[in-house]
């Protein structure tokens, strides 16, 4: 297992810096994955891990080797691509050997080597099929089999479900991860799909134009992002404008003037005491706001009419507004009535820890 070390990486297409003054440490055997929009430099960095890229400045190190100048082929790490890039003329077993028989590994270890990363995927016996025989999950096995027969310290991957269909995709995740952890890889993922990332990350980054916003496990990023692009891009949330008024009767808790009213919410960043008369954002998740009146103190409360209702099974989703400016998303988990579109008042609450204060 390898530790990551990225210390001030800076790199500059032209005139545009793409990745700046980046600082990062993966731990040995973490599942680490880049977010953020598009264009943000998550490939750019990914790239310059595995060699392909040289940066400007700043240094990358495989624990305490300086590996910032070592070619691609000479770092012993794995990638795997969106396109699987497999040759369509070959075996699976040929595609799989490749990087050996590049190496010039021996015939035996080469076959035995194959079998393994074959098995380590589930596609035992199916060495002597062509990859136009292979179903698309097949075929993105066959492709982490590639990455794997060389035994590499780092798994890098870019992308590597955004072919396949929504069922094999969650099944890929759970493999993905399982081999990683099988292996002791330190590995890499760079995905659009935030999803995929709560749901296999160890630890994440969120990037913004070339820097690193916020990194975090799943659960401190979404319950306490740093700000309102973070919020945003890492789930859905309901954004309101406001004022401090001053600071809440509980440690870190806020008294905030909203178009809503006054609120309580709590600052979860630390070392971040905003001032009376200071601008900021109030996030609300829409999972954390329910359609009830608890009658509890420690939550904050909302009042308006159902706009708009839509069922999905497991939830139901509604829009309540508040006034003409504000409406909140709400999200009701095994709904087991619906409230449809009226104009009756009704109150929604949340817990005031649910109340996320952000920098305005
Ligand atoms: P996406 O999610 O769309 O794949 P990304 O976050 O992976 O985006 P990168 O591919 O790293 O983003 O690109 C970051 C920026 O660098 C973009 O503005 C891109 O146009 C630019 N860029 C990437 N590669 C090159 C290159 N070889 N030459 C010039 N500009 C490049």
């Amino acid at each position: 297992m390898v530790a990551i070390t990225v210390d001030r990486l800076t790199k500059r297409f032209g005139t545009a810096t793409v990745l700046a003054d980046i600082n990062l440490r993966i731990e040995p055997g973490e599942l680490f994955f880049l977010l953020g929009p598009s264009g943000c430099g998550k490939t750019t960095l990914l790239r310059h891990l595995a060699g392909f890229y040289t940066p400007d400045a700043g240094t990358i190190h495989f624990d305490d080797e300086d590996v910032t100048h070592l070619p691609a082929h000479q770092r012993g790490t794995g990638m795997m691509f969106q396109s699987y890039a497999l040759w369509p003329h070959m075996t699976v077993a040929e595609n799989v050997a490749f990087g050996l028989e590049e190496r010039k590994c021996p015939q035996p270890e080469i076959a035995a080597r194959v079998a393994e990363a074959l098995a380590a995927v589930k596609l035992e016996g199916l060495g002597e099929r062509r990859i136009q025989q292979l179903s698309g999950g097949q075929q993105q096995r066959v492709a982490l089999a590639r990455a794997l027969v060389i035994r590499p310290k780092c798994l890098f991957l870019d992308e590597p479900l955004s072919n396949l269909d929504a069922k094999l995709r969650l099944d890929m995740r759970t493999e993905i991860r399982r081999i990683c952890k099988e292996f002791g890889l330190t590995g890499i993922y760079v995905t659009h799909d935030q999803e995929e990332a709560l749901s296999m990350a160890d630890r994440l980054a969120v990037m913004e134009a070339g820097r690193l916003v916020q990194v975090g496990t799943p659960l401190e990023v979404y319950r306490n992002p740093v700000n309102r692009m973070v919020a945003e891009f890492i789930g859905e949330t309901n954004i309101l404008p406001g004022t401090v008024i001053g600071p809440g009767t509980e440690a870190a808790q806020f008294e905030v003037d909203t178009d809503t009213g006054p609120l309580t919410a709590s600052c979860h960043l630390a070392g971040w005491r905003p001032a009376p008369g200071e601008p900021v954002l109030v996030s609300l998740r829409p999972e954390a706001l329910r359609l009830t009146d608890d009658g509890e103190t420690s939550s904050d409360r909302f009042s308006g009419c159902i706009d708009n209702t839509m069922y999905l099974g497991a939830t139901a989703q509604y829009e309540l507004r508040l006034n003409d400016r504000v409406a909140l998303k709400i999200t009701q988990m095994n709904p087991t009535a619906l409230l449809e579109p009226s104009g009756t008042t009704v109150t929604a609450t949340v817990r005031i820890d649910d109340v996320v204060m952000l920098p305005g």
